[in-house]
C-alpha cells in the first residue's frame, strides 16, 4: 500500500538569521526568519510525510508558540517525523523537492543537502531530488524577499 503526500512552506529572507536549508548552512548575507531554524525545505519536507500519514502538519507537532521549539534545529524535528512514519510501518520510497530562492545560487550545495535530508529520513540519496529554480524576478519571491519549497514524497507499507 502506497500513500503520497504534499508540503509546502515559505519563509521572508531577513538580515541576522544564517541561512540553513536541508539542514545545511548556506553562505549568504540573510537568512530565513522564524520561531525555529526556519528551515523552509526541511519544512516542507516534512509537512508531506505528515500528509502522507494524514497526520496534519508541523504546526501540530510542533506548534511555534511553544518555546521549546525557539530556535529549534529543523533536521532534528525531521528525525522525529521520520520515527512516525517509521511508527506507522511505512518508509520513503522517494522524496521529490523544490526550492524557489531568487538567491543565492544553491546548486553546489544541493548534493550535501540531498545526503543530510536522506540521513533523516532512511532513504538512499538517489532516492531523493531536490531541484532548485529562481522565481525570474517576479512577485516577493523574484525580489528575493523569501525563499519557498515544495516537496511531494511517497510512503510504502513496510
Ligand atoms: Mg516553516
Amino acid at each position: 500500500m502506497y500513500r503520497i503526500g504534499t508540503g509546502y512552506d515559505v519563509h521572508r529572507l531577513v538580515e541576522g538569521p544564517p541561512l540553513i536549508l536541508g539542514g545545511v548552512r548556506i553562505p549568504f548575507e540573510l537568512g530565513l526568519q522564524g520561531h525555529s531554524d526556519a528551515d523552509v525545505l526541511t519544512h516542507a519536507l516534512m509537512d508531506a510525510l505528515l500528509g502522507a500519514l494524514s497526520l496534519g502538519d508541523i504546526g501540530t507537532f510542533f506548534p511555534d508558540t511553544d518555546e521549546k521549539y525557539c530556535g529549534a534545529c529543523s533536521v532534528d524535528l525531521l528525525f522525529r517525523v521520520a520515527g512516525l512514519v517509521r511508527e506507522k510501518n511505512y518508509g520513503v520510497v522517494n522524496a521529490d523537492c523544490v526550492v524557489i530562492a531568487q538567491k543565492p545560487k544553491l546548486q553546489p550545495y544541493l548534493e550535501e543537502i540531498k545526503e543530510k535530508l536522506s540521513g533523516c529520513i532512511a532513504v538512499e540519496p538517489e532516492n531523493i531530488g531536490i531541484k532548485a529554480t529562481t522565481h525570474e524576478g517576479l512577485g516577493e519571491l523574484g525580489r528575493g524577499e523569501g525563499i519557498a519549497s515544495y516537496c511531494v514524497v511517497l510512503l510504502e507499507k513496510r
